[in-house]
């Protein structure tokens, strides 16, 4: 569903070019669950902004669903973005005058669908998570758990070809971590396809695939106890 061949990211930082990623090649096939760390610095927010559409790499080509991301105009990178991926931060940035419900629903406003199908579709995506209870309820009056699980549900209301989390579980106690764990489990199992960042590895173990960056370079994680023939 992904494709990145010989991708290089280079930043301007004053008057020197600082080459941030260098030659990465990643495919990501429907239906997988992978995870990329790597230390602080180390180049995955900038390989995931390239992924998210929300930035553009300075060479390599970059295939999403078969479409060339990186020969589209910005107005149809922003179509992209908005149609194919859904986005979970570390901070969840839920709107907070907006109930639950609201939150997610608003990228469908955003998308044109009707006030009542909004709705209908924002309770479904919320029962998902496991807040149908809490439709209602504003971010203030939930755990950091439970506005995780808001904005996981906001991120698939649309049903984005690509989820796409930045340290899921960077601002929650393990617990909760856990069940945003257990919920990214449950959605891949049903199909929905994952690139997780993050610089925990018991986070990463909870992947099917690992993948490593560092220094601008990425690599594939071996199994832990070695490859084994069946
Ligand atoms: P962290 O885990 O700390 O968030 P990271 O692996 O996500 O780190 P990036 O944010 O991708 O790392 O940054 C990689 C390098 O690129 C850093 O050295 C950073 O200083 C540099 N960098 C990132 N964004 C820019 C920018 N807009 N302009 C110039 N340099 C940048």
């Amino acid at each position: 569903i992904l494709e990145l061949k010989h991708i290089y990211k280079d930043y301007l930082q004053g008057k020197l070019v600082v080459p941030v990623l260098k030659d990465i090649n990643l495919s990501v096939e429907a239906g997988e669950y992978i995870a990329i760390m790597g230390p602080s610095g180390s180049g995955k927010t900038t390989l995931m902004n390239i992924i998210g559409c929300l930035d553009v790499a300075t060479k390599g080509s970059y295939l999403l669903a078969g479409e060339d991301v990186s020969k589209a105009s910005d107005t149809h990178m922003a179509e992209i973005r908005n149609h194919s991926i859904g986005f979970v931060f570390q901070q969840f940035n839920l709107l907070p005058k907006l109930t639950a419900q609201d939150n997610v629903a608003l990228p469908l406003l955003y998308g044109g669908v009707g006030k009542k199908e909004r709705r209908a579709r924002a309770k479904a995506a919320l029962e998902k998570v496991g807040l149908g209870d809490r439709v209602d309820f504003r971010p203030n009056q939930m755990s950091g758990g439970q506005c995780q699980r808001v904005a996981i549900a906001r991120a698939i209301v649309g049903m984005p070809k690509l989820l796409l989390a930045d340290e899921p579980t960077g601002a929650l106690d393990s617990k909760s971590g856990e069940q945003v764990m257990e919920l990214f489990r449950q959605l891949n199992d049903e199909g929905m396809t994952i690139v997780m960042i993050t610089h925990d590895a018991d986070i990463a173990k909870q992947a099917k695939k690992t993948y490593h960056i560092f220094d601008g370079e990425i690599r594939e994680n071996q199994k832990e106890g070695g490859a084994a023939d069946e």
